[in-house]
């Protein structure tokens, strides 16, 4: 194969594909990538970016940028059969990130594209992948362009983020498992709503009731994102949705006759149904699967999105520490297995999530019943939260997971240099961390000879901290998530040269 026209291609340019070229770039990396259509401009679509979300886009160097566009969401009021339940918060802790944003989808993937820029990306408009060819140690990618006019692209890698059709999945001949859900479907408008509910601009409301789940969520620029689950038959034509079946749909919840809707501008309306849908890997050879094209599910919790930025934040940092020829290539295979692990607990969960799931008469009485109860008592309220961040979703049992490893690292308070710090700003996404702990930490090991870039800072947490125990040292992954724990320097060493291919470049001290 002649030499590589660049490192990665990435096919598609929705929110993973962005996302995971901007991380590319952050380490240098020549990336090409690709997208059919011919401007960004597309339709709504996904509307909440959860708190892990909002960290993976902190190392991409881009949140406040999003903080600055979207709306800031404190809380969620609960009703049940019209009756009100209880108010979530939805603020957590341990995270410099502490609340959701509701942000559209063309938004996100706007400002990613400025990001792209920023950091000497481009986007290739109106190139459509038609073909892909691996070999051992490289892929050929066919393109072609508007005018029609055919070219092959050579990369070291390429990464399939065209969605649920995707072509490199199919080139990989990765089967994609699963099927359609059955009997769901949801109806969407952006409107602004005249009810008896006050219109907080930091608050959305979730209504339960036979059948129904709808919720309204406070949009950028006014209004709601109004979306309703309900159990249709799959026969059901999608036929697009109206403002009168929307109005129906928010009476019936809200146990209100009297309701207005006013679509906000550009209108959108959209009806989907859905599939439940994996990969069976992400990784074949030189292929590689992130965002809908590894995984699918239904909207319920708004997880798509966000589950497609996480496996890029996942994916860009181990694909440069191969490129660069820092780490071996089975790090990669530790992709597919963390985040194929992430989205079957983001599917398991959206099945088993009741409030966004139109409401059987189990549990709306049990909603009745108990549903003020939990939202009061503390322990239930921050599980509840820890879920809709996503922030509890870890990676124990990974091959990259040693002895006490797996979890995200929380944000907290810890002493450096003399004064006080917020943990994650002392952690980058662009190298590891080892941090010594406490007063009289182990020595850290040697690392002159590692290929992986690893900085070591000395930290002592303010309050006693499970994930910084007194007098050990703590290695932490660039995307925060704890490779090991340990008393023992030569632990590691020995973790780090089971990682390191020590031919690579010098590591970032
Ligand atoms: C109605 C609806 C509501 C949703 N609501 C939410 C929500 O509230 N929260 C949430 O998190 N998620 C939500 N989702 C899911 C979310 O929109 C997707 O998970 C997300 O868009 C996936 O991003 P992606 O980059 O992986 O793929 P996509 O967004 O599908 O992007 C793929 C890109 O690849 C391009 N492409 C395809 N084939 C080729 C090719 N051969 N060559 C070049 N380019 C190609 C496409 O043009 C497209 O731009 C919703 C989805 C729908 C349909």
């Amino acid at each position: 194969m002649a030499q590589d026209d660049c490192d990665v291609v990435i096919v598609g340019a929705g929110p993973t594909g962005l996302a995971l070229a901007v991380g590319l770039r952050l380490y240098g990396l020549r990336v090409r990538l690709l997208e059919k259509q011919d401007s960004g401009k597309r339709e709504a679509r996904a509307g909440i970016v959860w708190h892990r979300a909002m960290e993976v886009l902190a190392d991409l160097g881009c949140a406040e940028r999003f903080v600055e566009e979207g709306v800031s969401l404190d809380s969620t009021e609960l009703f049940v059969q019209g009756r009100t339940v209880g108010v979530l918060d939805l603020t957590a802790s341990g995270t410099r990130w502490p609340n959701p944003l509701s942000i559209e989808q063309d938004a996100v993937e706007r400002l990613l594209a400025e990001r792209l820029t920023e950091v000497g990306g481009a986007i290739e408009w109106s190139t459509e992948a038609t073909a892909v060819r691996m070999a051992e140690d490289a892929a050929e990618v066919e393109v072609r362009r508007a005018d029609g006019r055919p070219q092959t692209l050579r990369c070291a890698w390429v990464v399939g983020c065209e969605g649920s059709h995707s072509l490199v999945r199919k080139a990989a001949g990765l089967p994609f498992d699963g099927g359609p859900r059955r009997h769901l479907q949801v109806a969407q408008i952006n409107a602004k709503v005249d009810w008896r509910l006050p219109y907080h601009g930091d608050r959305t409301y979730l209504l339960l009731d036979k059948d129904l789940s709808l919720g309204c969520a406070p949009r950028p620029g006014g209004g709601y994102r109004c979306f309703a689950f309900t159990r249709e038959p799959d026969s059901t034509p999608l036929t697009p949705v109206t403002v009168e079946e929307m109005r129906q749909l928010l009476m019936r919840a809200a146990h209100d006759s009297d309701v207005w809707l006013t679509p906000t501008l550009p209108e959108w309306t959209n009806r989907a149904r859905f599939q439940d849908r994996f990969a069976r890997s992400l990784r074949s050879g030189r292929a590689l699967l992130a965002g809908d094209s590894a995984h699918l599910w239904a909207p319920i919790g708004g997880r798509g999105l966000n589950t497609g930025l996480r496996g890029a934040h996942n994916l860009a940092w181990k694909l440069a520490s191969v490129v660069r020829g820092w780490a071996p290539p089975e790090l990669l295979d530790t992709y597919s297995t963390e985040q194929r692990r992430t989205a079957l607990r983001v599917m398991r969960r959206t099945r088993r999530d009741v409030l966004e799931s139109p409401g059987t008469w189990r549990v709306l009485l049990t909603m009745r019943l108990v549903g003020r109860h939990v939202l009061g008592t503390r322990w239930a309220a921050d599980r509840i939260r820890g879920r809709l961040a996503d922030l509890d979703l870890d990676h124990r049992g990974s091959p990259l997971s040693a002895h006490g490893g797996g979890d995200r690292m929380p944000d907290q308070q810890v002493w450096a240099d003399g004064r006080a710090h917020s943990l994650h700003t002392l952690l980058s996404y662009r190298h590891w961390t080892l941090l010594s702990v406490g007063e009289r930490p182990p020595p850290a090991p040697a690392l002159a000879s590692c290929s992986l870039p690893v900085t070591v800072r000395a930290v002592s947490p303010t309050h006693a901290s499970r994930q910084l125990p007194d007098q050990s040292l703590v290695l932490v992954r660039p995307d925060l998530h704890i490779a090991l724990q340990t008393r023992s320097p030569e632990e590691v060493t020995a973790y780090l040269g089971r990682w390191c291919t020590r031919a690579g470049a010098a590591p970032g001290q």
